[in-house]
């Protein structure tokens, strides 16, 4: 379904019409997305303004990422004097440009701004964000980013580093309501311990338009998960590899068989029998795979292992995607709706994963599965699926544990409000309500969710394992 609202952004005359009549209609931003598959330059051509604070070690990598990835680097005059943002600049053929904070003549805007405050330490660094992100709010550009690199609190050594790493969080979540009108972002990346060289593939995705809705979030990049036997190529990244992806007919699992095929994947699409001809259509325009079977079906394990083993001898990638919603208040409920819910959005879940960890599942491998922002805020007469899909987050983290050896990944997707058949059933005033109630004032896109999975399921995401990554624009429920 289309937003009237963003359609109507879209025209040029209709806005210049509301803008002079001064009716007070809400336009939502129209957001940048890319259709394109992962390219090794994301950022080519776009300007960065870039700050580090202190003698950091993540300096380095951060500039490295920039340069490598195409984007026109602005820094301050003691960043560009500091050889480990000249070295990778040179090395790709950037030139760092000088950042003139407090410009007055047609200041440059900034598609990215990435703040660097992994070395703050005592309360008084706190003044440093002022003193930067303040002169330069009027300076995104629509569309733009803003990143915050920090070492994780929970890692601190005093209190004070720990209020200090944790005033972040409050920082970027207010930065990111601020920014939403333009159709910006901001987020959250603290490194652990162990994983500075895993920020690259996060910082990658959340500075591209891949990211177009994902908003406000903090994300970990650790080292916890084995490193990867080679480096992460960024270009298509998933060249070679083979995934399943349940509920693979339509919505967001149609929507991300396309994106892993255009990546490279050979995708080998579940959905239930009767969704035959969607499938099998979907995975003809792909290359790839029909494994028709309903997941709550006593031997669906048994015909997806099998489907794997004769065709393909192992999986790299599992998304569990397939799920229903059957709302009821607890009291009306029948135990059936319960019992259903449970089934696909949880128990199979579970049962499949299980099935392919015994021999198919592939060192190395990502697990992503789909949760929901209802399973971090709970629903009135979403009982059954918000805890079917909070058990999800208990299974991510379980398995993130157990599987770190092989250098597995597994983490959940939880979207917010987003334009499918399951968005489409609900009552007009709850849509409407659901759909502004972010900061970017509307719905996001399959392809959105589709975006996300496809970064998580990438090599260069191995920094990123037990999470929750939320793809919701920000939303306000269950913030
Ligand atoms: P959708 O209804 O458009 O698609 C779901 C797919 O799963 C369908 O193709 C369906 O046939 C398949 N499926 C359902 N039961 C199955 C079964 N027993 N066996 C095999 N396949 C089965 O839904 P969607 O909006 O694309 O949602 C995809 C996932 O994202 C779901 O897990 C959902 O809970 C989650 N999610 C969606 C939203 C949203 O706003 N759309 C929000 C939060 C979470």
């Amino acid at each position: 379904m289309s937003d009237f609202l963003v359609d109507l952004g879209q025209n040029q005359a209709a806005k210049t019409v509301i803008k002079s009549l001064g009716l007070p209609i809400p336009m939502p931003p129209v957001l940048e997305r890319s259709k394109d598959a992962t390219k090794l330059r994301v950022l080519d051509g776009r300007d960065v303004a870039f700050q580090s604070f202190g003698d950091s070690k993540l300096c380095g990598v951060i500039a490295k990422t920039l340069a490598e990835a195409g984007a026109k680097t602005h820094c301050t005059q003691a960043l560009l004097e500091n050889g480990a943002v000249l070295q990778p600049n040179e090395a790709y053929g950037q030139v760092c440009q000088l950042l003139e904070l407090e410009s007055n003549e047609k200041p440059q805007k900034f598609h990215g701004v990435v703040f660097d405050v992994s070395e703050f330490s005592s309360l008084d660094d706190l003044s440093q964000l002022y003193a930067f992100f303040n002169p330069l709010m009027k300076r995104f550009r629509t569309c733009g980013r803003a990143v915050l690199i920090s070492r994780r609190p929970s890692e601190a050594e005093t209190a004070e580093q720990a209020a200090v790493a944790q005033a972040i969080d409050g920082f970027v979540r207010s930065l990111a309501k601020e920014l939403g009108r333009v159709g910006a972002t901001a987020q959250w990346i603290q490194v652990a311990k162990g994983g500075d060289e895993n920020l690259v593939g996060p910082l990658r995705f959340v500075l591209s338009p891949r990211s177009a809705y994902v908003s406000g979030q903090p994300i970990v990049v650790s080292g916890q998960a084995k490193a990867l036997a080679k480096a992460p190529d960024h270009e298509l990244p998933l060249e070679g590899k083979v995934a399943l992806l349940t509920g693979a007919a339509r919505g967001i699992g149609a929507a991300t068989v396309r994106l892993l095929a255009k990546e490279g994947a050979t995708v080998i699409c579940v959905d239930r029998p009767e969704d035959d001809r969607l499938t099998s259509t979907l995975a003809r325009e792909v290359g790839g795979d029909v494994c028709l079977v309903d997941v709550t079906s006593e031997n669906a394990s048994e015909v997806i292992c099998n489907h794997i083993r004769e065709r393909h001898q192992g999986v790299d990638i599992v998304i569990h995607n397939a799920g229903i919603t059957r709302d009821k208040t607890l009291g009306r409920m029948p135990e059936a709706l319960w019992e259903q819910v449970l089934a696909v959005n949880l128990k199979a879940v579970s049962d499949i994963t299980e099935a392919l960890k015994k021999d198919l599942l592939r060192d190395e491998a990502r697990v992503i599965c789909l949760s929901s922002i209802a399973g971090i805020s709970g629903n009135p007469g979403q009982t059954n699926y918000a805890a079917s899909k909070a058990g999800v987050i208990g299974l991510i983290r379980f398995w993130a544990e157990e599987l770190k050896d092989k250098g597995i990944t597994v983490n959940a997707i939880a979207p917010g409000f987003i334009e499918t058949r399951l968005t489409d059933a609900m009552p007009v005033p709850v849509r409407e309500v659901g759909r502004r109630l972010n900061n970017l004032k509307q719905g996001g896109q399959p392809e959105d969710v589709a975006s996300a999975i496809c970064f998580l399921a990438t090599p260069g995401a191995q920094g990123v394992t037990g999470q929750v990554l939320r793809v919701c624009g920000g939303s306000l429920v269950g913030a």
